[in-house]
């Protein structure tokens, strides 16, 4: 049946990712491929062995396809990981066993298969050598695929849509998310997730309009259903009906006008009514968002984080592969600056593959992460910092570490810095001996000890994704308590007001790179709070840009002390909504 002719139905969900889009669903599952197991006739075995070696054939040449649109789309890095992918189809071991257990058993190539490489799978993991445990993954992976190509069935996987589709699945990881296809997905639907889960800071940086938070939408749809999902409102709009269509090609027609009003801005000063100038820079999780933040006119990049570059990386980038990633950003950027951030592994983002290096933990965020890993694994980390110490030769680069809880932590960590710009200098290697250090605050320890932080370093950037969740007890990524995830408690700004006045004092500068600092109705009272700068999405440039220009820095100020005296985050929000929309009108 069409899925056009089934009946609308409307679920709520969070409203994680600005836009409307309307297609085709794609359901992305990451669940096991289900074999059925039979006997073969002894006059069909020949036959069988045929579709073993054209399912062979199919993956091989979709994992080329893979490996050649990752290469183009993401980068060299992320598509060595299919090399070692090929060289598991190409494993004697394995298809030998296969077709052995076949003859003897007279089961179907499924089960043969599923058994051999399950077998494979299981000693690979269990032996105590990091490189032949990452090919259990590997071995995994490409054993789905084969599967799913004996099956006959779709495969099922996001960096291949077959077409322009709206991809909904139940969780999508950091490294999933890195893979995504941005030509083919339409938006992004999940049944979990928050603002600030990592897939949804993705498709916001893609643009892609996004609803999260949906509880069981992967239930309830099935691939190719038509949709819409509108992420103003957190809604997605199964089977729509034409009149639901119409209403909503007439709100796309509003938002693609107003839209074109906001690229006109882009390329004006960030200066608000009363002559104040703000700064507005670019957060970027990969190299060639810089083409992007460039587009909007970043005055910068306020938080690269470097990460990225590794989650799906078949193994740690050297020293010098990084320089190179690293130098290509810094100088597109230059003479603007490049807040460059260390490592911020571990937590919600492990490094696909490395169970060893990112051991499962019960409380992940609050675990072994961020500069608490970099700091016990110190050659890891130093092959990281010199290699930002060199790019910095080449333009305007500033470092930045995530997740600091102490001054003595961020001792350690400058410590460990200056060790690696002794070596640099003992080396000859040219590096900025002025390049600026700073920290991001986006603990509560750190916030509270912002004073006893500023001597050691030369700006803060806080990171309200995190702090929010570490100052109410709300984990970022969980839709059940996303609705007390609330950027606008008393105790946030509190928390801001006292880490500006302290910063300022010693003449620190602070800028915010959390998600807040993109969303036009935080940015007044951020800014009126005496943030200096504000870093987020490239695609978010414009709608902030267009605010500061039609507000006044006396007005943010006065809506900061107003939220100040306030007790209700609901009430807070509402006045930051209201000071929005008497600024940006849509009509
Ligand atoms: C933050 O926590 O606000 C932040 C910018 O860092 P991330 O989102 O990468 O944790
Ligand atoms: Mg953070």
């Amino acid at each position: 049946m069409d899925s056009r002719s089934k009946t609308e139905i409307t679920v709520q969900g969070i409203a994680a990712s600005q836009g409307i889009a309307y297609g085709q669903i794609f359901v992305y599952l990451q669940s096991e491929v289900e074999v059925p197991s039979y006997q073969v006739e002894p006059e069909k075995r020949i036959d069988e062995v045929g579709r073993f070696d054209r399912a062979l054939i199919v993956t091989r040449q979709q994992i080329s396809k893979i490996k050649n649109e990752v290469e183009k789309n993401i980068g060299p890095e992320e598509a060595a990981i299919f090399d070692a992918h090929l060289l598991v189809l190409e494993d004697e071991a394995l298809i030998g066993e296969t077709i052995r257990e076949f003859e003897s058993s007279g089961r179907n190539i499924e089960t043969c298969f599923q058994k051999i490489s399950a077998r494979y799978v299981q000693a690979f993991a269990e032996i105590d050598d990091e490189y032949i445990r990452e090919r259990a993954g590997d071995l995994r992976d490409v054993a789905q695929r084969v599967l799913h190509n004996l099956l006959g069935q779709a495969e099922n996987s996001l960096n291949r849509l077959a077409d322009r589709r709206i991809v909904v699945a139940s969780d999508i990881t950091p490294s999933e998310s890195a893979t995504l296809d941005r030509s083919a997905a339409l938006a992004l639907v999940m049944d979990t997730g928050s603002k600030t889960s990592h897939a949804v800071i993705m498709a916001r940086s893609m643009k892609l309009p996004a609803v999260v938070g949906m509880r069981d939408i992967t239930q309830r749809v099935t691939n190719g259903d038509w949709a819409i999902v509108d992420g103003y409102d957190g809604v997605v709009i199964l089977n729509p009906s034409e009149s639901t269509l119409f209403r909503y090609g007439k709100i796309l027609e509003k938002k693609k006008t107003f839209e074109a009003r906001l690229l006109e801005v882009s390329h004006q000063s960030a200066v608000t009514l009363d002559g104040v100038p703000v700064s507005l820079m670019a957060n970027i999780e990969k190299s060639d968002e810089v083409a992007t933040a460039k587009a909007f006119c970043a005055e910068g990049v306020g938080l690269y984080r470097t990460e990225f570059l590794f989650l799906n990386s078949a193994r740690i980038p050297s020293e010098q592969e990084q320089l190179l990633v690293y130098k290509s950003v810094v100088e597109a950027m230059a003479p603007l600056p490049v807040v460059i951030r260390t490592l911020d592994l571990g937590g919600d983002k492990p490094m696909a593959g490395k169970k060893d290096l990112f051991p499962k933990e019960t409380n992940p965020f609050m675990g072994f992460r961020a500069i608490r890993w970099c700091l016990e694994h110190s050659e890891i980390f130093k092959d990281q910092l010199r290699a930002i110490l060199m790019a910095s030769h080449y333009g305007n680069v500033r470092l930045m570490y995530p997740m600091i809880s102490s001054a003595e932590e961020l001792a350690r960590a400058n410590a460990v810095l200056a060790e690696c710009q002794a070596e640099l200098r003992a080396r000859r290697v040219p590096f900025d001996e002025t390049m600026q250090v700073g920290t991001m605050i986006e603990i509560p320890s750190a916030a509270q000890t912002a004073d006893l932080l500023a001597k050691q370093c030369a700006f803060f950037s806080i990171g309200t994704n995190d702090l929010i969740q570490y100052m109410l007890a709300i984990d970022r990524v969980n839709d059940r308590i996303a609705h007390l995830y609330e950027p606008t408690h008393p105790a946030i700004l509190r928390t801001l007001r006292f880490v500006v006045a302290e910063a300022h004092r010693q003449k620190l500068p602070v800028s915010v790179c959390g998600e807040m600092a993109g969303d036009p109705v935080f940015a007044p009272l951020l800014l009126g709070l005496g943030v200096n700068c504000l870093s987020m999405s490239p695609a978010w440039l414009p709608s902030v840009k267009y605010l500061v220009r039609a507000m006044t820095m006396a007005d943010a100020r006065a809506l900061a002390t107003e939220a100040l005296s306030l007790t209700s985050p609901k009430e807070i929000y509402a006045r930051c909504d209201a000071f929005y929309r008497a600024r940006v009108k849509m009509d």
